[in-house]
């Protein structure tokens, strides 16, 4: 990995004539962000439940305890993509933004004074991309623009203030109920909805009528009023517990 300041340019030109094409959707490790899965979810036209059955492995976060979703590959060692064909993506509109984003990798870290995001990026280099022989120069801010990459980073940046407003508190364990609601909420949307209109959340966290009539048709209000939602959660059951020290 290269870093790379926001004046640096890489070369990088990605076509479907190049003899590598294909190469970076097999051997495939991907973490999907709950807005990866609401794209991909509504590419498809699926349930989110039907979705997140056929296509993706939940994991624990380790340090976290947090339910985590990875795409999960066609049977057998290479590793493939469920979504490559060919002729290449098959979902390339709605395609996740780690897939956007290559050959960069972004991270990000809260100023304390500001609360402003700072963005830092770092180039990747790996034998199989041959992407890097094409004369197209980029910043990494145009790269992020022509990816359209920018709501993809705002809603994933919500994911990571949730993981790390956990990680805060790795010593403090999640109820199981808290951890459903956080895979429900992050990422089986259509049966958080059923959850809301049908059966209620937490007495105090009741949304407004017209915050249900949103819910009820825009699955990406859907989405932020869940991660919002869960952080108010995960706040009060942290703040409840006594940690290990307190015991
Ligand atoms: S989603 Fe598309 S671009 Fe991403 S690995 Fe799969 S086939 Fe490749
Ligand atoms: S150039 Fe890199 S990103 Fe493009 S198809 Fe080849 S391996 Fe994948």
């Amino acid at each position: 990995m290269i870093p790379l300041s926001t004046k640096d340019t890489f070369i990088f030109h990605c076509h479907p004539e190049i003899s590598c094409f294909n190469e970076c959707c097999r051997d495939l490790n991907q973490f999907l962000y709950p807005y990866d899965i609401l794209r991909l979810t509504g590419h498809l036209k699926l349930h989110s439940s039907q979705f997140l059955k056929q296509y993706t492995s939940c994991h624990t976060g380790p340090s976290t305890g947090l339910p985590m979703m990875t795409l999960r590959p066609l049977a057998g060692i290479e590793r493939i993509c469920p979504f490559v064909s060919d002729e290449g993506c098959t979902v390339y509109p709605n395609r996740p933004a780690s897939c956007r984003i290559y050959p960069l990798a972004r991270a990000i870290s809260r100023n304390r004074q500001t609360g402003r995001i700072q963005e830092r990026f770092a180039l990747l280099k790996e034998p199989h991309c041959r992407g890097r022989t094409g004369k197209k120069a980029w910043t990494a801010g145009q790269w992020m623009k022509n990816q359209q990459l920018d709501e993809y980073n705002r809603m994933n940046d919500q994911m990571i203030s949730l993981i790390s407003l956990k990680n805060q508190h790795a010593e403090r364990s999640l109820s199981r109920k808290t951890a459903r609601m956080f895979y429900l909420a992050c990422y089986d949307l259509d049966r958080f909805r059923e959850q809301i209109l049908y059966h209620g959340l937490a007495d105090d966290m009741e949304p407004s009528p017209d915050t249900r009539a949103r819910i009820t048709e825009d699955d990406l209000f859907l989405l932020e009023f869940g991660m919002n939602w869960i952080k108010q959660a995960l706040r009060a059951e942290l703040a409840a517990q006594p940690t290990r020290r307190d015991r």
